[in-house]
């Protein structure tokens, strides 16, 4: 049987992806960029939830605002929790218009397939965030509840962005790689060169029967998105 249970939850707040990684024989949990406090409550706090409090870490991939929006809450939520994040993440979380929040209102307005009426009245405030507990530069590497996790950084999309690998099994992307969407780096901090050179090698380096789950869209089988890494 897998040992871990892998959720993911659809937000509404861009369609970005949070996730819940649970070790099946401790019950213990990480939360992956907890952008819906709404969801949280639901599924992770709600009555007879059995994985209520048990989550150890919240994890982000990066560090822009649709990733991140409910990181406070979630905080306050789970205390005792730790937040892991690269250093450039955990600084640029901290600065409204780094995260991108102050800008988020207009980023909507200009995507495909905007609702222009189910948004209308919510603005975005911009967005601040403690530092994270635990920071890292290059990569770092957990043991936890007999799980390998390693994280490490993948430029491009943004200068906090990490990828996060769990048993060489599941890899979460963030914002570096989706199936169904061409990785964005020409947003503020993005780097086009340091993603075709570094990430995408990185990328091509896990084994391509590995799951991918990405920030956005639907979890695919590594070798699927052969054709985002040519
Ligand atoms: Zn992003």
């Amino acid at each position: 049987m897998e040992k871990l249970i892998i959720e993911s939850f659809l937000t509404e707040l861009n369609d970005s992806n949070m996730y819940l990684v649970t070790d099946r024989d401790s019950q213990r949990a990480i939360l992956i960029d907890p952008s819906d406090a709404d969801i949280i409550r639901q599924h992770m706090l709600g009555r007879g939830c059995s994985r209520k409090a048990q989550i150890e870490y919240i994890i982000l991939t990066h560090e822009h605002y649709d990733h991140i929006a409910a990181l406070s809450e979630a905080r306050s939520l789970f205390t005792g929790c730790k937040v892991i994040a690269s250093r450039k993440c955990s600084d640029r979380i901290q600065n409204p218009r780094k995260n991108m929040s102050k800008y988020f209102d207009i980023i909507l307005a200009f995507k495909d397939g905007y609702d222009a009426a189910k948004r209308q009245g919510c603005h975005i405030e911009p967005y601040v965030s403690e530092a994270a507990d635990i920071v890292f530069e290059s990569s770092m590497c957990l043991d936890w509840n007999g799980h390998c996790i390693t994280l490490v950084e993948a430029a491009g999309h943004s200068p906090g962005s990490i990828l996060i690998d769990i048993d060489g099994q599941h890899l979460f992307c963030g914002d570096s790689l989706s199936y169904d969407y061409e990785t964005l780096t020409k947003l503020p901090g993005g780097d086009g060169t340091a993603y075709e050179r570094n990430t995408k090698s990185m990328l091509r380096s896990f084994g391509g029967e590995a799951i991918a789950y990405p920030g956005h869209g639907r979890a695919f089988v590594l070798a699927e998105a052969a054709h985002r890494l040519e």
